[in-house]
């Protein structure tokens, strides 16, 4: 993995001039994991966790690997990737904040939803109504993060 040719082609598509400006400029917009072969701006190949970033200023768009936003741009994409794979597994368990805050950010879930599902994240025992509720979301969620290619 290499951060220079990261940052090279980060910069390229960021407004500011410098690393530690531009690279605050973007944000996580979907997480999707992938058997396809892709490349990493970083020329790391291949990957499989891939993060689609945007530019909250220009809204450009750039495709990164996890490793790379979790060692270099500093989002939570490697906690919500293990979120994800948890639920995959077995739906009674939790997401955690990180990603509860990306599906709200990004409208998968309502104000409700959130602050419901905050609410009951970490209690051990539920209702019914709210384990059904949980995992409604739960389901609603990793609908969105898209797995694409082999299978
Ligand atoms: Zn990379």
């Amino acid at each position: 993995m290499s951060k220079y040719q990261l940052a090279q082609a980060i910069l390229k598509l960021s407004e500011n001039p410098t690393w530690e400006l531009a690279r605050q400029e973007w944000q996580l917009l979907q997480i999707e994991e992938t058997d396809d072969v892709q490349t990493c701006l970083c020329g790391h190949f291949p990957i499989k966790e891939l993060c689609v970033l945007q530019n909250k200023l220009n809204r450009k768009v750039a495709t990164v690997g996890n490793c790379c936003v979790k060692k270099f741009l500093g989002l939570p994409s490697n906690k919500i990737f293990t979120a994800v794979k948890r639920v995959r597994k077995d739906n009674q368990k939790s997401l955690n904040t990180e990603t509860i805050k990306l599906a709200h950010e990004r409208g998968w879930i309502n104000n409700w939803e959130k602050d419901f599902y905050l609410d009951v994240m970490r209690k051990r025992i539920l209702t019914d109504r709210q384990s059904a509720k949980k995992l409604q979301i739960n389901e609603k969620v990793l609908q969105r993060v898209r797995k694409t290619g082999g299978e």
